[in-house]
């Protein structure tokens, strides 16, 4: 039998100064420990234990020259945490603040999303401490070049499949992927969210942002509700953030904000067109990691200093980072009326903001349910380079809205409460789980 605090004690104690970790960990914990508790197959087995260890730990050297001839040292990981399921799969990160500790997170949450996509997928996440932030074409192509030197050791088309996360797009999968084919001579679409012409998937980029749109709609759905009309706050401005301010102008609500580290934009007549978007991603291969430019452009509001929150609106979708949503964020989306939250970053809401929204009974889908569509399509996009084959996009498209009404219907089985009110976090975490779990017992150890 488990207990929840004794649990988490020897959790921390093995794992010193890594709070993200504990923390990704902890909300998964609370969620399942009365399913585990319920199953001695499960407490006799260790489970728990054994889920929060990662399979292994790289850490490895990078070094590079900078445009002025300066030799640069990185430090690259790969976090492989849990392939019962599938081969290691997961994004790379280039972010300066990233730690030993935040690729555990991400491989950990990795693990039980790519549970509940339906493909044979293990979880695994990665990067560097490289901050493309400041950083000439010509180094990003040098820091990519020596990353992959050293990754390429650690992975492989049936063992480990990287893709992008923040920091990494498509113009860092090109690198990375050209430094892969010439070290090694093969086309064994060893990453995903590769270029179209090479291997790559059609609405891969769009993804994650479609997914968590397909969740949202799914979410209205169920409450004789839609998209039409609403009024959505988003933050950040990458692949991301694109993703859903497309899909949900082309499903008739309306985006109003964006934002970046220097603050949010807020643009009441909509980032609903193409200009808009292609700017966006302008922005981001600039490598300035800035908004503020967008609201000269098109005649909008900045807002320094700021997160977008603070705008009244009917849906929130956190797209940019850990944590960037905390409780007194979510009392202001909440006393401002706010009727869905999507918690589309990688644990984006702090734990006592998940809390709040839940105990305030509003509808709250979890990360690793509403932004699973991107490595759902990195899946599709492996099972495509083994056929040697391309499906259209509409083809993609179908596939990609279908796992997403699978993941909401998984939500809807596991989540249920006393009194109706649907529990996204409780069930996403359950059925993420109990696939691992179940799968890990029957393979022994
Ligand atoms: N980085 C993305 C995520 O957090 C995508 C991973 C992938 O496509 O492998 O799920």
């Amino acid at each position: 039998m488990y207990i929840y605090e004794e649990f988490m004690a020897n959790l921390e104690r093995r794992n010193p100064a890594e709070p993200e970790f504990i923390q990704a960990v902890a909300g998964v914990i609370e969620s399942i420990i009365d399913v585990v508790n319920d199953n001695p197959a499960y407490v006799n087995a260790k489970i728990l234990e054994r889920i929060t260890e990662p399979d292994r730990v790289v850490s490895f050297k990078v070094e590079w020259e900078n445009d002025n001839g300066d030799v640069q040292v990185n430090r690259g990981y790969r976090v492989q945490f849990n392939n019962t399921l599938g081969p290691y799969k997961g994004g790379l990160r280039f972010h300066a603040s990233v730690t030993l500790g935040s690729f555990k997170f991400l491989g950990f949450e990795q693990t039980f999303k790519n549970s509940l996509t339906t493909l044979p997928l293990g979880g695994a996440k990665g990067g560097s401490d490289f901050s493309p932030r400041g950083k000439s074409n010509n180094e990003i192509l040098r820091f990519c070049r020596a990353f992959m030197n050293q990754l390429q050791k650690y992975i492989g088309p049936d063992t480990d499949i990287p893709a992008g996360d923040i920091g990494v797009g498509a113009r860092e999968i090109g690198y990375l992927y050209g430094q892969y084919k010439r070290i090694k001579d093969e086309n064994s679409g060893i990453l995903t969210g590769k270029g179209p012409f090479w291997g790559g998937s059609l609405i891969r980029p769009e993804a994650t942002g479609f997914g968590a749109i397909y969740f949202a709609n799914e979410m209205a759905k169920m409450r004789n509700d839609s998209l039409k009309g609403k009024r959505i706050a988003i933050s950040g401005f990458g692949n991301v953030a694109w993703g859903v301010a497309m899909k949900a102008t082309q499903l008739g609500a309306k985006v109003v904000t964006i934002s970046g580290p220097d603050g949010y934009i807020l643009d009441e007549e909509g980032v609903g067109t193409p200009e808009k978007w292609n700017y966006m991603v302008q922005l981001r291969i600039s490598n300035n990691d800035v908004v503020a430019p967008y609201a000269n452009k098109f005649g909008a509001k900045f807002i320094p200093r700021k997160k977008p929150w603070e705008v009244p609106v009917d849906m929130a979708f956190p797209c940019a980072i850990q944590n960037e949503l905390t409780l007194e964020d979510a009392k202001v989306l909440v006393k401002n009326g706010v009727k869905y939250v999507l918690e589309t970053s990688n644990m984006g809401c702090t734990n006592d903001a998940e809390s709040y929204f839940i105990q305030q009974k509003i509808p709250y889908a979890p990360g690793k349910a509403a932004n699973a569509g991107g490595v759902a399509v990195s899946g599709l996009e492996m099972a495509q380079n083994a056929m040697k084959l391309s499906w259209t996009a509409a083809e993609v498209d179908e596939k990609l809205q279908e796992i997403m009404r699978n993941i909401h219907n998984a939500c809807v089985t596991y989540g249920k409460e006393g009194d109706a009110y649907l529990n996204y976090v409780r069930g996403a975490n359950i059925a993420g789980f109990k696939k691992v779990a179940d799968a890990m017992l029957e393979l022994g150890y």
